[in-house]
């Protein structure tokens, strides 16, 4: 009896033993299991995140079809509004966003007598915020083209004729356009509305910019004020220059830039440039993941314009790039003339520098 009992227990403690252990294997599956699922659902678990980001209000994709005609005689009413100090002074961004809720963002439409017809109503005495409050989608014209032409027309000042035995500089205060044509005055080139045509090389993708043909070695200056970001070889852009506006919403991209001495030499990553400026010349560098290779059959200025909203939008498939033909027609009237001025790096600086209050101090 003893000793039977003795082995019901010892059997009874044994099952014990397994039974506790079973619950402790159970207990510490089911407290790691929550954590095991987290691990391999970073996935589903970002999405989750930049699901909630997307909720973010911001601009997700802009079709820039302001035509040059569009521009020039906007962009004419508000400075010469502002140089004839007016009583209504027009704000050709206020102007092009109105015009774009009438035609629905398509500037083919556009005519003269709407654009009479508004600021008629202007004169008249009506504000653009009365014009406006029924429109509802001024506001997203106004955000998405302040954002492309932000700092294309506002006060600047330009220096006037050197007085080269004194190194005097004069400036003079100007309100008119401030932003530059990418290729320096004096210098010939031609182009045609190439946005969104096929590209060959590589994977199966669409032209993002517009392609100034032109002369090896054409001086290129900066369109606007910024600091550049990106310098160096790509292997589609071959040399090129990356330059992001202060408010960080342009990104300017110019590409296939010469052979042997793409840049300026006092060009680096991180510096500030000024609208203007010369960044680079133009050559025919790229389609090559080996550096410093010319496999662009056509000498020419890539020439791209990034708009950024949220951080998300620069890099990866929420891009947002401009067809920048109109603009480059547009930008013809305010060109760079530019001089060679250093023998021993060959390089071409600016003739008439400015001063331009958007760079930070
Ligand atoms: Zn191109």
């Amino acid at each position: 009896m003893f000793i039977k009992s003795f082995k019901l227990n010892k059997s009874f403690i044994l099952f014990s033993i397994i039974c506790i252990f079973i619950v402790t294997v159970i207990i510490i599956v089911s407290i790691m299991y929550p954590f095991s699922i987290h691990a391999n659902s970073d996935l589903i678990w970002d999405n989750t995140i930049s699901q909630e980001t997307e909720e973010k209000k911001y601009i997700k994709w802009v079709d820039f079809s302001v035509c040059y005609d569009a521009l020039d005689k906007t962009s004419k009413l508000d400075i010469n509004s502002h140089n004839k100090d007016e009583d209504i002074k027009y704000n050709w961004i206020e102007l092009l966003a109105y015009l774009a809720c009438k035609y629905g963002g398509n500037f083919d439409k556009f005519n003269q007598k709407d654009l009479t017809s508004l600021t008629d109503k202007l004169k008249s005495g009506t504000t653009m915020e009365e014009l406006t409050k029924d429109l509802k989608n001024y506001s997203y014209y106004y955000e998405a083209y302040d954002a492309v032409l932000h700092e294309f027309i506002g006060e600047y000042e330009v220096e006037q004729a050197k007085n080269t035995e004194l190194d005097d500089k004069t400036f003079t205060t100007k309100y008119g356009i401030k932003a530059f044509l990418p290729i320096a005055k004096n210098y010939n080139f031609s182009h045609y509305d190439d946005f969104g045509n096929a590209r060959s090389y590589g994977f199966k993708r669409v032209h993002l910019g517009n392609d100034l043909m032109g002369s090896i070695g054409t001086p290129i200056v900066a369109v606007e004020s910024g600091i550049v970001e990106a310098l160096g070889w790509n292997q589609y852009g071959g040399w090129r220059i990356g330059i992001r506006s202060f408010d960080k919403k342009r990104y300017y991209y110019y590409a296939h830039l010469r052979k042997d001495h793409p840049y300026d030499a006092e060009l680096y990553e991180g510096k500030i440039v000024k609208a203007g400026d010369v960044i680079g010349y133009l050559g025919m560098t790229g389609y090559s993941t080996k550096e410093n290779v010319n496999n662009i059959n056509v000498p020419h200025l890539h020439f791209g314009m990034q708009l950024i909203f949220d951080e998300c939008q620069k890099d990866g498939v929420n891009q947002i790039w401009i067809d920048v033909y109109q603009i480059i027609e547009f930008l013809r009237k305010n060109k760079s003339e530019v001089v060679r001025e250093n023998n021993d790096t060959k390089d071409y600086t600016r003739r008439y520098d400015i001063i331009d209050p958007t760079i930070p101090e």
